[in-house]
């Protein structure tokens, strides 16, 4: 605390990530990135956007990742707008589509950063608890909102909602925007992303960071309607216009423009993930079905902190979350199939002794 700052600062509750240990050989199955390094082709491109032409400020308006989007996702550039990592474009969404007439909507156990922004924005927020069975009920989306938003899967559940009970959403709330966060949705669930030219209240949010795992480059991006994607544009440039640099432009260009990694990559996930599941299973945990490249996880015998405190013992990171209808998990990312191996192995060990 300081007399300098300004008053609102000691207000501040801001987002906690979650840790990137500074030992090496560690396995880390605790903030989702992908066990592997990116397509070799976006490592040539940064190589090459690494010139003297790094004196030149970048394009404002990442005109050329706008387009490549556009190819990948069947939209047009004008419904693209990209930013630095997911977090950055979902400050921008609720600084520029979310309004203060009611409340923010979104579920009571989910991406921790809604709260903070509504916060820092000055937006009241309330949640929508999940389902006994830890899932989104819709029903309770109907209700007056100055906007709404939740991740298609939800993190950290995994749990992923059929497009259709989106669609149903949309057409009875037409008046705020809906925001559907899929940070996760390539690892098996269905894009919002095929209906934004039918909603021009739909806002989709994607991030290269997770399966196309460049969790370090900075790179996400909003997909909807153009003149959504202008109001977007418009808090952006009014903050900082060249949020995106050089090398992550030319990076996450030759990322998505390599579809056949891609498909590789998140197949073998999803392999990981289910061959994850199967080993929890075998241990007598129930494993949440999910959609996403991480698991959540719950033993009958409870002690999540302690199999977490047992796991960082033998060198493996995992996370828990200690809320009241979270505390019995673990989320567990799926790794390469050595490492989910190991994980089920050690907490093996664990829950026998
Ligand atoms: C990881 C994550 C993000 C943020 O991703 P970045 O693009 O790395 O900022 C956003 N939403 C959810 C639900 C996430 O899990």
């Amino acid at each position: 605390m300081s007399r300098f700052w300004n008053p609102m600062v000691a207000g501040l509750s801001p987002y906690v990530p979650g840790e990137q240990p500074s030992e090496q050989d560690l396995v880390k199955l605790n903030t989702n990135e992908m066990p592997f390094g990116p397509s070799p082709r976006v490592i040539e491109a940064i190589h090459a956007a690494a010139s003297d032409a790094l004196r030149l400020y970048s394009d404002p308006e990442s005109t050329a990742l706008k387009e490549a989007y556009a190819r990948a996702l069947g939209i047009d550039p004008a419904q693209v707008f990209p930013g630095n990592g997911s977090d950055e474009v979902l400050a921008h969404t609720f600084r520029a589509l979310f309004n203060d007439s009611a409340p923010i909507l979104y579920p009571d156990i989910t991406y921790s950063f809604y709260p903070v922004y509504c916060s820092f924005f000055g937006l009241e927020a309330k949640t929508v608890p999940l389902t006994d069975g830890f899932e989104i009920d819709l029903a309770q989306y109907r209700q007056p909102n100055g906007g709404i938003i939740f991740p298609n899967p939800n993190a950290p559940t995994g749990i992923a909602l059929p497009l259709a009970g989106i669609e149903a959403l949309l057409q009875d709330n037409t008046d705020t925007v809906v925001v559907v966060d899929e940070a996760y949705v390539d690892f098996g669930a269905e894009s919002a992303v095929s209906l934004i030219d039918r909603y021009p209240n739909l806002l989709v949010i994607q991030t290269l960071s997770k399966s196309r795992a460049l969790a370090g480059l900075r790179v996400g991006a909003a997909f909807g309607d153009a003149e959504l994607i202008e109001g977007l544009q418009r808090v952006k440039n009014s903050f900082n216009s060249y949020p995106l640099d050089r090398l992550a432009q030319a990076g996450a260009t030759a990322a998505l423009d390599d579809q056949a990694w891609f498909e590789t990559r998140r197949d073998e996930i999803m392999a990981n993930r289910e061959a994850l599941t199967v080993g929890l299973e075998g241990l007598g945990f129930e494993v949440l079905p999910s959609m996403a490249n991480f698991v959540f996880a719950r033993h009958p015998a409870g002690e999540a902190r302690a199999l977490q405190q047992g796991l960082r013992a033998e060198g493996i990171v995992v996370r828990h979350f200690d809320k009241p209808r979270t505390r019995d998990f673990l989320r567990i990312t799926v790794g390469t199939a050595d490492q989910c191996e190991r994980v089920v192995e050690v907490l093996g060990g664990l829950l026998a002794a």
